[in-house]
C-alpha cells in the first residue's frame, strides 16, 4: 500500500525507533508513548485490520506473538505487560496497517477504556 505510513516504516522509508527486525516482521517504539515502554509490533506485509487475518496469513501473527514474547524477556518485563490490538475506528484504531502494541512499566486498569 503506498500511502501507507507502517508500510513505509516496513521498507524503510520512514525511519523509526527500531527494537527488533526479521524478514516478516518489524518492531519499533511508538511515538507517542501510553505507558514507560510502548512498543510496536508490525508485519513487514500489508494486513489493514486484524479482522482481515485468514488462514493464508495468520502464520504472521503467530510470529508477532513470538516476537513480544522475546521482546518482553530481553526487557526484563516477561510476566508484565499488555498486548491491545484496536481493530476498527470505533475500537480507536487509527493506522490501517495492522500492528500490536506491547506495552509495559505502569499498571493497567481492567476493562480497558
Ligand atoms: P492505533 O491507534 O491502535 O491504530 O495505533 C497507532 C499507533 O501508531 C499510535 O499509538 C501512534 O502513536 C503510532 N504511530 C503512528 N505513526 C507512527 C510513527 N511514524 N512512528 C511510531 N509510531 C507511530
Ligand atoms: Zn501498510
Amino acid at each position: 500500500m503506498s500511502d501507507c505510513i507502517f508500510c513505509k516504516i516496513a521498507n524503510g522509508e520512514i525511519p523509526t525507533n527500531k527494537v527488533y527486525e526479521d524478514d516478516t516482521v518489524i518492531a519499533f517504539h511508538d511515538m507517542d508513548p501510553q505507558a514507560p515502554t510502548h512498543i510496536l509490533v508490525i508485519p513487514k506485509a500489508h494486513i489493514a485490520s486484524a479482522s482481515e487475518i485468514n488462514a493464508s496469513n495468520s502464520a504472521v501473527v503467530a510470529h508477532i506473538f513470538e516476537v513480544l514474547a522475546k521482546i518482553a524477556k530481553e526487557n526484563g518485563f516477561e510476566n508484565d505487560f499488555r498486548v491491545v490490538n484496536n481493530c476498527g475506528a470505533r475500537a480507536g484504531q487509527t493506522v490501517h496497517h495492522l500492528h500490536f502494541h506491547l506495552m509495559s512499566g505502569r499498571e493497567f486498569t481492567w476493562p480497558a477504556g
